[in-house]
């Protein structure tokens, strides 16, 4: 049993995470078009956000990406297990990085300074030339190289390049604030990438690509392409700007997050709900059971959100707990009274019609970015790819891999 090819439906999911990647190529192919001639390279760091990095990346590539990103090697050589042979890119290194297994995986490396010297070991050792891009610090103060001491960085990087070690693939950075369009910084920024990139090219730096646009610089700032643009949110079809919906910037949710109701009962005015009974009826109703609640990733703090059960929006009330989460029936006003939902899909968000990833970002005090990445490996991640007839594959995390046609 269990061969790869049994076509018997999969067992049913009781917390899934659906992953459209019909609209995850169209957004795409919608930055793509928004960008060209910029190339986009697809951000699957974090398992893509969430929503499986392997199927993601394949369908990015599918639908006109050019490069992969990642923050750490380990994600970059898990795609090239995966089969992925497509330029990929990782940028967050510590002392304990397997630099030897990128530069033999032929993994492009972001460099900021001191990794300079243990990647030459490595290209050294293994008498491959490293590719790497050099990063400088525009204003974030995270990673990069101070502006001061860019153009030593830069000849270092050019020394070797000589000697035959690594290549200088690229030069790049990130932004700060654009997710903030109005604000003055980015122009700083932009105006200090473009004096270390003609500092670069000055010192002799023949590079591919030049790239400081994440996906709010993407949609906003077309001035900031350059070469190549960095996205990540975009692809998941979610909006950078508060205040504009993905649907206005041309984007598709990607991830649908449900489960089904698993009790449902009615008690008296005056019963106390969840830990702490931060919540009690205001009068008789039916409290019905959603069973997700944080170790699935979904925010403790997150009182409030919505559900969807069969076409009306519950606001979750009373805490969050590990595994579970409480709808009170009457919240809305339609008497929830008698209505027996056990196993009535719950969707906590999803794309057009449904909650959004965002009115959970706003109950949990957070952004859209946190309420997708952290969706735990406790959900199965089930794949609806009805464009492409090229299978469905394994997210990296999750074992589960049948080819979906439809969802469960
Ligand atoms: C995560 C990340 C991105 C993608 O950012 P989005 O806002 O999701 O598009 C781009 N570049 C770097 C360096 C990142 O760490």
């Amino acid at each position: 049993m269990g061969h790869v090819n049994d076509l018997q439906a999969p067992p049913a999911a009781e917390r899934l995470a659906v992953i459209d990647l019909d609209a995850l190529r169209h957004n795409v192919r919608h930055l793509v078009r928004l960008v060209s001639p910029a190339r986009v390279m697809a951000v699957v760091k974090a398992d893509a956000y969430g929503h499986g990095a392997g199927p993601v990346a394949r369908a990015a590539l599918e639908a006109g990406a050019s490069w992969l990103g990642v923050a750490h090697i380990s994600e970059a050589l898990a795609l090239r297990s995966a089969g992925i042979n497509a330029p990929v890119l990782a940028w967050l290194h510590t002392v304990d990085s397997p630099f030897a297994e990128a530069v033999a995986g032929n993994i492009d490396l972001g460099l900021s300074g001191w990794e300079l010297e243990s990647v030459v070991a490595a290209a050294r050792e293994l008498q491959i030339p490293a590719r790497v891009h050099l990063k400088i610090d525009t204003g974030l103060g995270r990673n990069g190289c101070p502006p001061d001491l860019w153009e030593s960085f830069v000849g270092r990087a050019l020394a070797y390049q000589e000697e035959g070690l690594l290549r200088v693939v690229g030069i790049f950075s990130h932004f700060s604030v654009a997710d903030e369009p109005e604000r003055p910084e980015t122009d700083l920024q932009l105006e200090r990438f473009r004096t270390a990139v003609a500092v670069a090219e000055d010192a002799g730096v023949d590079h591919e690509v030049r790239h400081i646009a994440n996906t709010p610089a993407a949609l906003s700032r077309p001035d900031s392409h350059f070469d190549m643009v960095r996205v990540g949110l975009g692809l998941y079809g979610l909006s950078p700007f508060p205040g504009q919906s993905p649907e206005q910037l041309g984007l598709q949710p990607v991830m649908t997050l449900k489960t089904t109701i698993a009790n449902c009962k009615e008690v008296p005015a005056g019963q106390g709900v969840s830990y702490g009974l931060r919540y009690s009826t205001a009068e008789p109703t039916t409290l019905a059971l959603v069973p997700l609640g944080y170790a699935d990733g979904v925010p403790r703090v997150g009182t409030g959100g919505p559900v969807w059960v069969d076409g009306t929006v519950y606001p979750v009330v009373g805490r969050i707990a590990m595994d579970q989460m409480v709808i009170d029936l009457e919240t809305t006003g339609i008497a929830g009274t008698g209505k027996d939902l056990v196993g009535r899909e719950a969707i906590l968000f999803g794309g057009a019609g449904l909650p959004s990833v965002d009115e959970w970002a706003d109950a949990s005090g957070s952004i859209n970015y946190e309420i997708i990445t952290r969706i735990s490996g406790r959900v199965q991640r089930r794949y609806t790819d009805t464009g492409s007839s090229q299978e469905a594959g394994q997210g990296p995390a999750e074992p589960e891999a049948a080819p979906e046609g439809s969802e469960a």
